[in-house]
């Protein structure tokens, strides 16, 4: 074993992982990286098919952020918004409003949201205020904090804000965050721990309750006779807590797609509608584009794909290209102005994290926002939606392979024990996991959630890569339940 793995099996405890399983075989130590290529300390290469993790955007070792980073490192590594301003803080939160106020203006019309009379004439419900932080999970602690003391403030100090989420929900490891989130596996043993929130159904069409039709093969797979019931089940849940007289504080949700739900896209107009009803209810919108934000299901931001302007925006994994951790939480003029007072009144918002505002995680941001703006990104992320699309359509041959999804760069692949009766694989089976070591075996590298394989490669990878990736998977299934 190498000297860096036996130190790994001595000293690290790995995230989301049974250790008892890690310990048991020699570790792949990734050393360096180039384009959607990693290479291990043996010089073996791998692909990256899941982005590290969903955060890198541009592919590794990016000339355009080495030279960023290189140029922040002359200057400064870190210095906080904590107590002071810093330049590349400063252009961050200045481009990320810019960006989510005209991507949405772009799209959409909304009487809710009129444009601007000047560049930064910010209208009261705009997205014109950024708070740092450093990952996805604090990036939606700071999102809850400020939608619950918001809504204390505008609504009066006897209310007892509540939080309506979506089932299957992840939003995090942070106590908040699991508070919001509805997976028993990662959730249910910290219930102590928890504040309660609401759940409710979210759509998962090749799951649907409501879908009578028999499961077929691609072609004929779509939902049919689809009366949005999973929109009913938020329009009730709203109306059931108005009885109570405590209207939500807020909606939680991911739109487009949840990820570690298992990659579920939702119907187009489902999350539209849905924000409609929750505004209707006086519910703020908290939009966690941890995930789906910089490109990745197409759009620059998913929400705004679907004609919704969240009041909290939370931003992570990609914001920085994948090169550093560094979050965000956009927010209105309004709840901004809820916080406004003498300093003797206490309405200061008071969290905040060492590194926040870190400089050379703002100035990474910078170069990866200029780089994803740029024609050559819109470019190759629509040929790699195609590529994609086009590849994964082979997959459905394999009769372990349940449903295949996609949502512009995110493809999620069920493997089922029979496609006929879509019965799931038991989780102690671990048929991802033994897909996804079969695929790293064939140079490969992804991680599975439960059942589902996920494919989100970076924006750079090439047709090729693309192919290989998949043809992986195709031969990692068979590998693993061998035709009869
Ligand atoms: N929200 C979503 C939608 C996520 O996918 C994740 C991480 N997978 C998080 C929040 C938490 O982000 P982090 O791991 O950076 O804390």
């Amino acid at each position: 074993m190498h000297k860096l793995a036996r130190l790994d099996h001595a000293h690290v405890w790995h995230p989301f992982t049974q250790m008892r399983d890690w310990l048991r075989r020699e570790p792949i130590v990734i050393t360096s990286g180039q384009g959607a290529v990693l290479r291990d300390v043996r010089g073996r290469e791998y692909l990256d098919a899941n982005s590290s993790i969903w955060t890198n955007l541009h592919g590794h070792n990016h000339p355009k952020l080495n030279t960023a980073l290189k140029r922040q490192l002359g200057k400064i590594a870190h210095s906080s918004v904590l107590g002071f301003a810093n330049e590349p803080a400063s252009l961050l939160a200045e481009r990320l409003v810019r960006m989510a106020n005209f991507e949405f203006r772009v799209s959409n019309r909304s009487k809710d949201h009129p444009p601007p009379n000047s560049q930064f004439a910010i209208h009261n419900s705009q997205l014109s205020k950024v708070f740092f932080s450093d990952d996805g999970s604090t990036a939606m602690e700071v999102a809850l904090k400020l939608a619950y003391e918001f809504t204390r403030r505008t609504r009066g100090p006897k209310t007892k804000p509540r939080f309506l989420s979506l089932a299957g929900a992840y939003h995090g490891d942070t106590v908040g965050a699991v508070s919001l989130g509805h997976i028993d596996l990662f959730h249910k043993a910290y219930g102590g721990l928890l504040f309660k929130t609401d759940q409710v159904m979210s759509p998962y069409c090749y799951r649907c309750p409501f879908n009578k039709a028999k499961p077929e093969r691609a072609d004929a797979r779509e939902h049919r006779k689809c009366s949005w019931e999973c929109v009913g089940k938020v329009e009730a849940k709203c109306a059931a807590a108005r009885k109570r007289d405590n209207d939500y504080a807020a909606f939680v949700f991911e739109p487009r797609i949840q990820g570690a739900a298992g990659m579920i896209p939702q119907p187009g107009g489902w999350l539209k509608r849905v924000a409609d009803i929750a505004r209707g209810h006086r519910a703020l919108l908290v939009a966690d584009e941890v995930m789906t934000g910089f490109g990745r299901t197409g759009s620059f931001f998913a929400s705004h794909a679907e004609g919704v302007q969240p009041d909290f925006l939370a931003l992570a994994k990609g914001l920085t290209g994948g090169s550093l951790p560094l979050a965000a939480t956009l927010t209105t003029q309004a709840a901004f102005n809820a916080f406004l007072g003498d300093y003797e009144e206490f309405t200061t918002f008071f969290h905040g994290h060492s590194y926040t505002g870190n400089q050379l995680g703002a100035a990474a941001a910078l170069a990866s926002l200029e780089l994803l703006e740029g024609k050559a990104s819109v470019k190759a992320r629509a040929r790699l939606e195609d590529d994609l699309r086009r590849e994964l359509k082979s997959l459905w041959l394999l009769p372990q392979v349940g449903d295949v999804r996609q949502a512009g760069l995110v493809a999620g692949v069920e493997l089922v024990r029979d496609w006929r009766t879509r019965e799931p694989f038991a989780l102690g089976e671990r048929a991802g996991i033994r897909v996804c070591e079969a695929m790293a075996r064939r140079g490969v590298l992804t991680r599975p959630i439960g059942n589902v394989v996920v494919l989100m490669p970076p924006y750079c990878t090439t047709a090729a890569q693309v192919r290989r990736m998949v043809g992986a998977l195709y031969e990692a299934v068979e590998e693993v339940f061998p035709p009869a």
